[in-house]
């Protein structure tokens, strides 16, 4: 019928501009390169902000000694203790336990949700068992992943720019966070020091680089998405301060910023966009990320709802929600396998109300969800590539066998495997054959727990 084919040519046409031919991917790798430097050379030199993190060590795997992390980043937060035994015990011991704030803390005074902190931290410290041996006559140390916006001072300190996620406290913004949580722990009287504060990204890459020296970088995919690296010191121009001893600096990328006419969008992306909390900013995040993807294919769905009637006569209601079509469903319905597509129809049922639906009609949704995370995936690639190659890690030279590890993590990158396997694919054919033999992907599980306390420990002020 006319409305089958008018369903079909949307389809067709989202998927032609939604294309990312080799050419394409590599024009958008050499822009993430160009931003890259771009973005080290001076401060708002660029939409990638290149955040200097103040890391100039990462964990080499010969520390030693009981270290503490705190990871915040949502409505839990996270308390940690490891028992570091050296390069051949490695990871001896940990312990965890998550705590969630309570809603009213996430909107109060900033006091109040540092002292309930502290009192979890305290709690945690004070019921230290077996295995877990505090160095005498020495200070705890802890190591603080804060995933806010925040603008770094030090290696252990920088002020909250703004809160996300549903937090919303005034005064703490243009605070020290470090400090706020030091006052909380000296009411306590919980004898314990802050020694990094670190966004999850570079705890991720730290907990990589602990388990493989070849870890050069890390990227999340998750609910946003973002990659930190290592740079030469002597390769951010903006950077006035002493050169640290390592001759490193990682660097926080805030690559979900990236933008690049290379990325053409669709008119359902500049829709997205535009109605979304941040117009304009997070272009690259928009388009890869797990937070956005559902909401893209929900996009085109409603299109072809309303032009080709593809639910019958009438939109459904529900599907004009934004957002009510989240990625895990998408995964779900893109992994069907079944002759019948019956996780697809189950999943318009208890998503969207929709029943009923014809097998060609869930065919077309299958499509559409390999059309919109194929994008993402190799998009995400094309961004990894762009960081090998302002290492001068994407082409092998002479004589030089030189190990690449990218560090990744995040619920998309571990649940999707469908986004995963394309991911990694794509980027083994941008590199080639020779090059990707020596380029490695790896699941750094939980570095935001287990990273934050070795760079506890690779900051200790006992060094
Ligand atoms: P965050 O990024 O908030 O720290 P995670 O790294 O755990 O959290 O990632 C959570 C995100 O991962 C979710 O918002 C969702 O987009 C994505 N995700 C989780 N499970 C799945 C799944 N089964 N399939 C696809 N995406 C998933
Ligand atoms: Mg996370």
């Amino acid at each position: 019928s006319g409305k089958w084919a008018r369903a079909m040519a949307i389809l067709r046409e989202f998927e032609e501009k939604c294309g990312t031919p080799i050419g394409k991917l590599r024009q958008v790798a050499d822009a993430m390169t160009v931003e890259m430097h771009a973005g080290l050379a001076s401060e708002g030199g660029s939409k990638l902000k290149m955040l200097i993190s103040y890391v100039d060590n990462l964990p080499t795997g010969d520390e030693k000694g009981l270290f503490y992390a705190l990871d915040l980043g949502g409505t839990n937060f996270r308390v940690l203790r490891v028992q570091l035994g050296g390069k051949e015990n490695r990871v001896v011991k940990q312990e965890f336990e998550e705590v969630s704030i309570p809603p009213h803390l996430m909107v109060g005074s900033s006091e109040a949700l540092f002292d309930f902190i502290a009192q979890a931290l305290a709690k945690f410290v004070a019921e230290e068992g077996e295995g877990f041996h505090p160095a005498p006559g020495r200070q705890r140390e802890l190591g603080f992943t804060f995933s806010f916006p925040v603008r770094q001072t030090s290696i252990s300190s920088g002020t909250l720019i703004k809160w996300t996620k549903g937090f919303s406290i005034e005064d703490t913004v243009g605070e020290d966070v470090v400090g706020e949580l030091t006052k909380a722990m000296e009411k306590l009287k919980l004898d314990m020091r802050v020694t990094a504060l670190v966004i999850d990204t570079i705890g991720t890459l730290a907990g990589g680089r602990y388990h493989d020296n070849d870890v050069i970088a890390a990227v999340i995919l998750g609910t946003g998405t973002n990659a930190a690296y290592v740079e030469r010191a002597h390769a951010i121009p903006k950077w006035h301060g002493l050169l640290p001893k390592s001759g490193e600096m990682v660097i926080n990328m805030e690559w979900g910023n990236f933008r690049s006419s290379h990325l053409s969008l669709t008119e359902y992306d500049h829709a997205l966009d535009a109605e979304s909390l941040n117009p304009g900013e997070q272009i690259f995040e928009k388009l890869i990320s797990g937070m956005y993807l559902g909401e893209i294919v929900r996009k085109v769905l409603v299109k072809m709802a309303e032009e080709a009637a593809i639910f019958g006569e009438t939109v459904p209601p529900k599907l004009k929600i934004p957002f009510i079509l989240r990625t895990p469903h998408m995964s779900a319905m893109h992994h069907d396998t079944s002759p019948d597509l019956k996780v697809v129809a189950s999943k318009l049922k208890d998503v969207l109300e929709i029943s009923n639906t014809s097998l060609k009609t869930r065919k077309i949704i299958v499509e559409l969800c390999d059309v919109v995370a194929t994008r993402g995936a190799r998009l995400s690639a094309a961004g990894i590539l762009g960081i090998l190659k302002k290492l001068g890690r994407d082409t092998i030279r002479v004589g030089e066998k030189q190990k690449s590890v990218v560090a990744l993590d995040g619920g998309l990158y571990e649940h999707y495997t469908k986004f995963r396997t394309t991911m990694e694919n794509t980027l083994k054919e941008l590199l080639g054959d020779e090059v990707a033999a020596n380029v490695f992907v790896e699941h750094s599980n939980d570095g935001s727990g287990i990273g934050a306390a070795l760079l506890a420990a690779s900051h200790s002020q006992y060094l």
